[in-house]
């Protein structure tokens, strides 16, 4: 059996939960034999701590987590005293990234400079977040509390989304796409994330075996950070990238991959 403590890192969106519909029944008998196991499973995502309280309380899920695309993470009060009980309601929260209210000022600030035409989530109520995303009331207002990251709805040109990006670079700071949005964000990246868990858990622990498991380009970091990495396949039945070194392939699309990844695991007694 394995002396070193397992602990798993996870994406959310296309990885632990169905592309489609958003369900995680397919990984749920792996993440029960986890949890009988006694390995954390850490949410590592781009969606807010609002959003992820929801699905960790739907999902039974007390292990600490990272919102924002590591932008942020939170650890359940008590969690790492050990022989404490612990709440995985009541988080600590830690910025890693940049505070969002410097992300706010540097948007209005390019805005009014250059006349750029985007609006940011700070600057939309609930019923515009719903509008713009498809989302009812309780998860827009959801989407709204932030910590590391700035939505801007880009009404601009695409020209004109190359030319922010430059200035967001030169001030020091980072752009990412995402649907019909332009993320603005600090430097902080699921890898960081990842790091300064691994951290937290070594100090109780001693040296564990971090497994990483996502789909797309911004899970690449935390991938590498991991001892072993998983890409999961994507709805098209593609790998983000090849497996290579301590990077594997998962056998499957979302949650089935990461089913089936979890089962190869137990069964070649890495975990
Ligand atoms: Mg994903």
């Amino acid at each position: 059996m394995p002396n070193r403590q397992a602990v798993v890192f996870t994406d959310l969106d296309a990885t632990l939960l169905d592309h489609h519909n958003y369900t995680w029944s397919t990984a749920a008998p792996a993440l029960k034999q986890l949890a009988e196991r006694s390995v954390p499973v850490c949410i590592c995502t781009s969606k807010t701590v609002a959003e992820i309280r929801v699905l960790r309380r739907a999902m039974g899920n007390d292990a600490p987590f990272a919102a924002e695309n590591g932008g942020v993470v939170a650890v359940p009060h008590g969690y790492f005293d050990t022989g404490a009980d612990h709440d995985g309601d009541s988080v600590e929260l830690t910025t890693l990234g940049l505070p969002y209210d410097e992300l706010v000022a540097l948007a209005r600030r390019l805005q009014q400079t250059h006349g750029y035409r985007y609006t940011g989530f700070a600057d939309l109520d609930v019923a515009d977040v719903m509008a713009a995303t498809g989302l009812d009331a309780a998860a827009a207002a959801d989407a709204r509390r932030r910590h590391a990251s700035e939505p801007l709805l880009w009404e601009d040109s695409a020209a004109a989304e190359i030319d922010f990006s430059r200035r967001v670079a030169e001030a020091g700071f980072t752009t990412r796409r995402g649907g019909r949005f332009v993320h603005l964000l600090g430097h902080a990246d699921k890898s960081d994330a990842l790091d300064w868990l691994r951290a937290r858990f070594e100090a109780v622990y001693g040296p564990i075996l971090a497994i990483a498991l996502g789909d797309s380009a911004n899970d690449a970091g935390m991938l590498a950070a991991a001892d072993i990495g998983y890409w999961v396949a994507r709805p098209d039945g593609s790998y983000q990238e090849k497996a290579s070194g301590s990077i594997r392939h998962a056998p499957g699309i979302g949650p089935a991959g990461w089913a089936g990844a979890i089962a190869s695991l137990i069964e070649h007694r890495e975990i």
